[in-house]
């Protein structure tokens, strides 16, 4: 694992739901020591709270992709009113997104959320903060203090605000925006500390995702309370994707962060599936289910791998629960030194695929054959994982390429003299 930044540690949920810790790596409240905890991830519901059947269908579903916490919007009190049975019907830990309203907080406290997001932006009145503070506190209920770029209603001050922060700002884009979100931070955790208040989380999101990393960077330096990370508003999945790996990438790298939410346009289930995905590549969770690696294709390609490859992403996704690595890959030339280390691989050529398991060869099939073969040996070695008989990321022999003109071959001449067809989504050959 990569060393982290300590942080106080804060915990989410019950007995009933698992509790999940946030930070972490400085002594508690009694002095005990506390170790960081993995980094968890977060998404929110996209539907009504106050539609009951469906936000519980929806938490329920955006738990078995992964979600580590799952928050609702609570704007009327209707919604607060529905809590109680969404949370009877749940098992993850759920976090009350109050704006506007600071009644709705007290509402959901009332309901046993396991969690209230406060925003500086539209919830300052300091009777009104304190009256949340207090109500979490007999409770023991966490709070996220979250600012955001969209709702600093002090914009009109900003020049001031920005001067009275100095200049540490000064040469970044949006250095002016930065320095108001990071002092109504300050301004609305001195209200925490006068109450004594410090199971907080804090987040800072903006839209632009260099601007991301600078004020998470600043912030990690100024508070010792775990960090909530994401890019705000990050648009579809298509751009949104490389807008919020960017920045989140960035900082989980260097050791800030200790939760995250990445939010899309779109199904929240792709937020918690880029999330995870995300971890895993940083090495910062212990993976579930299938590694898949798979070739870019090039022009030694034979077989419609792209979907074989989707093929195989969404049956396995389903099915497998260990940390298998599956490799599928386009040929035999380059596809055993790329494919290095995985438990089950296919190479495929000349409308063929080999497949191995652990190195060792099991099968010589027609392109045809090759999901059904390639998801039948999957199901076969988790199995015998399961039972002990195997051990995941062991190699029993070394993959030795069939000849590349010969077995399967590289293609490329073949396809040139005629003898194989081309693949529709390939060209072959220069124009
Ligand atoms: S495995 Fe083969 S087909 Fe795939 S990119 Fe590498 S060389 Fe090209």
């Amino acid at each position: 694992m990569r060393p982290r930044r300590p942080t106080r540690q804060v915990t989410v949920g019950d007995e009933r739901t698992g509790r999940v810790r946030i930070g972490g790596g400085l002594p508690d409240a009694a002095g005990a020591e506390t170790a960081p905890a993995p980094v968890s991830v977060q998404t929110m519901t996209a539907g009504y709270t106050h539609d009951v059947d469906r936000c519980v269908a929806e938490v329920n579903r955006l738990a078995a992709a992964g979600a580590d916490i799952v928050r609702v919007a609570v704007p009327e009190r209707k919604d607060t009113q529905a809590l109680p049975e969404v949370l009877a019907q749940t098992r993850v830990p759920i976090v009350a997104d109050v704006h506007f309203h600071y009644k709705r907080a007290l509402e959901a406290v009332e309901a046993g959320v396991h969690k209230i997001r406060l925003n500086p932006g539209n919830i300052s009145d300091r009777e009104q903060v304190n009256a949340v503070i207090d109500a979490c506190k007999a409770r023991g209920i966490p709070i996220r203090v979250g600012v955001n770029e969209g709702s600093i209603i002090e914009r009109k001050d900003k020049k001031r605000r920005a001067e009275e922060l100095g200049s540490f700002f000064a040469d970044r884009r949006q250095g002016h925006l930065l320095a108001l979100m990071i002092a109504k931070l300050e301004e609305y955790l001195d209200i925490f500390r006068e109450r004594e208040f410090h199971d907080i989380v804090i987040s800072a999101k903006l839209m632009d995702a260099a601007s991301v990393i600078d004020v998470y960077r600043e912030i990690s330096h100024r508070f010792d309370h775990p960090l909530h990370l994401g890019v705000t508003h990050a648009g579809p999945r298509e751009t949104g994707a490389v807008r919020s790996i960017a920045a989140l990438g960035a900082l989980l790298a260097d050791g800030i962060g200790d939760t995250l939410r990445i939010s899309y346009a779109n199904d929240p289930v792709f937020e918690v599936e880029d999330g995870l995905e995300l971890l895993y590549s940083l090495s910062l969770r212990d993976r579930r289910g299938v590694d898949l690696i798979a070739c870019p294709t090039c022009g030694r390609i034979q077989v419609d791998l792209f979907t074989l490859v989707q093929d195989v992403r969404r049956v396995l996704a389903d099915e497998i629960t260990v940390p298998m690595k599956v490799a599928v890959m386009g040929c035999v030339v380059n596809g055993p030194g790329e494919a290095e280390g995985a438990d089950v691989a296919v190479f495929a050529g000349d409308r063929r695929g080999i497949i191995y398991v652990q190195g060792e060869r099991v099968a010589n099939v027609p392109e045809g054959e090759i999901l059904d073969r390639l998801l039948a040996e999957c199901r076969s070695f988790q199995a015998r994982v399961e039972r002990g008989e195997a051990s995941l990321g062991e190699k029993k022999v070394e993959i030795v390429p069939p000849d590349p003109i010969g077995e399967l071959g590289s293609g490329f001449e073949k396809i040139a003299s005629g003898g194989v067809a081309a693949p529709a989504s390939v060209t072959v050959g220069r124009t």
